[in-house]
């Protein structure tokens, strides 16, 4: 170990101040009994689009505060990659997602608790969502006010969303009014992770009330490249920042936060992770651990687009020169109007085989469309509404391609490997559409742009979703929690068989939950913190 004059020395070292990183960077601090350096590839979240809800669109693209990375050719998606936007400024992905604050199902935790993840049941993290949340409706069972993370309403009147309710309803699918309160079936309204109209990233709302204490360090375009060990313990980072190579030290422990793409990257990279790879990119190997990187799993969609018989679409404000500027003060003078509009606005959990315990399918509705996600709207009136699987069983993995930390990972997700993955979206398709033809949806549609009436059959629905089929943006499990020989880490999130070293993102569910993923990768942090913090007892 060779410490340089670029030594600095903390009690703890994050890499990546994403959804994750920011909240320990909060809770590790707060006390004031130990020292935190924060590192983030990322720069500030000074972009303006970052705290405007309708502006995630502009971000999907925007290479100053996203990776872009893109899949492998895609076996069953007719080799397409698929884009994979993530996250790369303070706040990560929670600084330019969708804004949805979804928590996923209560069979999910106790699913995770069954395989063995003691302490990660329902009712042992429902604590911390609570604890993390300031909900605007204020606290419940199920919901916790005064915590750092605002969770908030729609501040928008539309039409066409609350039809989309109306229609689910018609088509049998009940209303809920809180998809994370006692149950997840049914339709409603999704609520955000915003204040006053405004996104509340976790930078936001977990590092900017931390940021002027002492104790924290918070370094930006700092570039982790690997973890320097002394044996088995985990001691340092090397980073880079501005062309310098640097070292920081870690008094008591590291803790890994890069996402699930760049977690599994970091470990190969220093040495942690399939013998094999790692050798064959001339790595010295500090432990052989197969599991790093397995088990890549995402959510996939599929998008129905329909032509809109009314200017009721956000494709009308948009294509309109004064309605756009109309649009532009009222989010400027009250916070409210399309400029509010999240990555879906209402939406639905259903089952699509009636012998399933849960819903398997979740849509997420929006009053525009577009061919591409993060492209120009149409110049017609139109509304998309996504149909995504929860639980795909489809496998995949994250592998470096070179030893050099600038390059981006092999990422291989394997969507639609199964006839279960297939079979929820050909159906999830067919029950939008009754909800879609019900009559308050109806009124409203002239017909179906994408993939069209003519597309019934299972073989052409099939052909529609390997065409055009992408992700959620979900990734998740591919620094696994559990028990088994493959599992990457323990139920304190430490790296087994290494010490001094946890991952704390969404790379560690031990499955990919049935929902949208930045609430629970926050819920993960919290949990995290508390342990961090019992251990440093
Ligand atoms: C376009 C998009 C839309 C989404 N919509 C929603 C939604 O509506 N609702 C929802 O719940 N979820 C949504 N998600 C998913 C959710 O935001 C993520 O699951 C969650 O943010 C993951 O948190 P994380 O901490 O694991 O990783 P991230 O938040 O991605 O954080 C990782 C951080 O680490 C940094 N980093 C990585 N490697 C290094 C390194 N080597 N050195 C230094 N820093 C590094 C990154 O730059 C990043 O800032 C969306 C995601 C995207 C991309």
């Amino acid at each position: 170990m060779n410490k340089n004059k670029d030594t600095s020395e903390f009690d703890y070292v994050i890499v990546g101040a994403g959804s994750a990183g920011c909240v320990l960077a909060n809770r590790l601090t707060a006390d004031g009994k130990h020292s935190v350096l924060l590192l983030e590839a990322g720069p500030k979240d000074t972009h303006i689009w970052i705290h405007i809800p309708l502006g995630y669109g502009k971000l999907f693209k925007e290479k100053s505060v996203n990776w872009m990375y893109q899949t492998e050719p895609e076996p069953e998606l007719n080799r397409r990659q698929v884009y994979q936007p993530r996250g790369k400024v303070l706040g990560g992905s929670s600084s330019i997602n969708g804004l949805l604050y979804v928590r996923g199902q209560h069979e999910d935790y106790d699913r995770w608790r069954q395989r063995g993840n003691a302490g990660w049941g329902f009712d042992d993290v429902l604590p911390y969502f609570k604890k993390a949340e300031n909900q605007q409706r204020g606290p419940d069972k199920y919901h916790g006010t005064g915590g750092p993370l605002p969770v908030s309403d729609w501040r928008h009147a539309d039409p066409l969303s609350e039809a989309f309710i109306v229609a689910a309803a018609e088509a049998g699918i009940a209303t809920n009014p809180d998809f994370n309160g006692a149950k997840q079936e049914g339709a409603g309204f999704f609520q955000t992770t915003t204040r006053r109209g405004r996104r509340a990233s976790t930078a936001f709302s977990y590092l900017r009330p931390a940021i002027k204490r002492g104790n924290l360090r918070v370094e930006t375009s700092a570039l982790a490249q690997r973890l320097v060990f002394e044996g088995r313990r985990a001691r340092g980072v090397e980073y880079k920042q501005n062309g310098s190579l640097r070292t920081a030290w870690a008094r008591k422990e590291i803790l890994v936060s890069g996402g699930a793409y760049n977690s599994p990257q970091l470990l190969q990279l220093s040495g942690i992770g399939p013998a094999e790879l790692l050798k064959s990119h001339g790595i010295d190997i500090v432990l052989d651990a197969p599991g790093v990187g397995n088990d890549l799993q995402d959510h996939m969609q599929v998008r129905v687009v329909t032509r809109c018989s009314q200017r009721v679409t956000l494709n009308d404000v948009v294509n309109h020169p004064i309605r756009k500027v109309m649009a532009g003060l009222h989010y400027a003078a009250l916070r409210r109007g399309p400029l509010t509009i999240a990555g879906g606005t209402s939406g639905a959990f259903f089952k699509t085989d009636p012998r399933l315990a849960t819903p398997d399918v979740q849509i997420h509705f929006i009053p525009f469309s577009t061919d591409k996600m993060g492209e120009k709207l149409h110049s017609f009136s139109g509304f998309t509404a996504s149909v995504c699987q929860l639980r795909p069983e489809s496998r995949g993995s994250l592998r470096i391609k070179s030893a050099d930390p600038s390059v981006p990972p092999e990422i291989r997700i394997n969507y639609f490997a199964t006839e279960t993955d297939r079979r929820a979206l050909i159906d999830g398709i067919r029950i939008l559409r009754r909800i879609l033809a019900a009559p308050a949806l109806k009124a409203y549609c002239v017909e179906e742009i994408d993939p069209g009436a003519k597309t019934v059959s299972d073989e052409d629905l099939l052909d529609f979703c390997r065409r055009t089929g992408s992700t959620v943006y979900h990734p998740t499990s591919t620094c696994r929690m559990g028990n088994d020989p493959l599992a990457v880490v323990d139920q304190r999130l430490k790296v087994r068989g290494i010490e001094g070293l946890r991952v704390v993102d969404a790379s560690i569910m031990p499955d990919l939950m049935s929902g949208n993923t930045n609430a629970p990768t926050i819920m993960i942090a919290e949990k995290a913190s508390d342990m961090i913090l019992e251990d440093a007892r």
